[in-house]
């Protein structure tokens, strides 16, 4: 989890103006989970990066991988890069929320740091595939608000991902094949969005992460706030 100077929480009004609410406990809302999902190359890491930016109250979940670490990453800020064994430990232990096999590699997201967010009334950016997705929606069951981008077409897919240096040949034909089988599973999500203009992309995926915000659920202060309305 990405630690922020200005961790603001999300407070709700404030219990010394009304009077009731003093018995509701701390007026904070839960956090929600925004999984950003895609296949490669459509862009879901530029997006993340903008939203990230925007949003004080919005922290990235940083995964466990196995897969070797690429030119520019750093351990503990783009991944927590692990060895299989070290990455089974993680398993075994239960310290997973999720996790799957992609591209013969595994990635998983820590449980802690999330749960630790929601209870805060801090919300969290998942970077993660179709499979994580489904995994942390029966996790974390009304929790999660998934998005799904999708590339404006398979042609401009494959210019993305080819202008993309760190991949060899292989390894992008391998990538095409692989983001076929992420597109198929467009239905999972609750939100999906064709990515044609970056800006737009991002002002929709931020509108979703403001609705989910208010949802009933992410408030639970409300019953006590609400009978302390109707008592007045
Ligand atoms: P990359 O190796 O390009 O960073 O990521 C490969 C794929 O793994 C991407 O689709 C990315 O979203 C996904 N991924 C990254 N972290 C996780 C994770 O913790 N869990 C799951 N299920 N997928 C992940």
């Amino acid at each position: 989890m990405t630690a922020r100077p200005d961790d603001r929480r999300a407070e709700t009004p404030q219990a010394a103006s009304t009077g009731g609410l003093n018995r509701v406990g701390p007026l904070t809302r839960r956090g929600v989970c925004v999984v950003l999902a895609s296949a490669p190359g459509v862009g879901k890491t530029s997006v993340s990066r903008a939203l990230l930016e925007m949003e004080p109250d919005l922290n990235l979940s940083i995964s466990a991988t196995t897969r070797p670490r690429r030119p520019g990453e750093q351990d503990g800020v783009h991944y927590f890069f692990k060895t299989p064994e070290d990455f089974e430990a993680m398993v075994a232990e239960d310290s997973l929320l999720e996790h799957a096999r992609f591209l013969d590699r595994a990635y998983g997201t820590p449980r802690a740091p999330v749960v630790a967010a929601l209870e805060s009334g801090r919300d969290v950016l998942f970077d993660i595939e179709w499979q994580g997705h489904r995994q942390l929606r029966e996790k974390l069951p009304g929790d999660v608000v998934g998005i799904c981008l999708l590339p404006p077409s398979m042609a401009e897919l494959e210019r993305r991902l080819r202008g993309r240096a760190q991949d060899s040949e292989a390894e992008i034909a391998k990538r095409l094949v692989v983001a076929r089988d992420e597109i198929s599973h467009w239905a999972d999500f609750d939100h999906v969005i064709v990515n044609r203009d970056f800006d737009r992309t991002v002002a929709e995926v931020r509108a979703v992460l403001h609705a989910a915000r208010t949802q009933r659920a992410r408030q639970p202060w409300l019953p006590g706030f609400v009978a302390t309305l109707l008592q007045d």
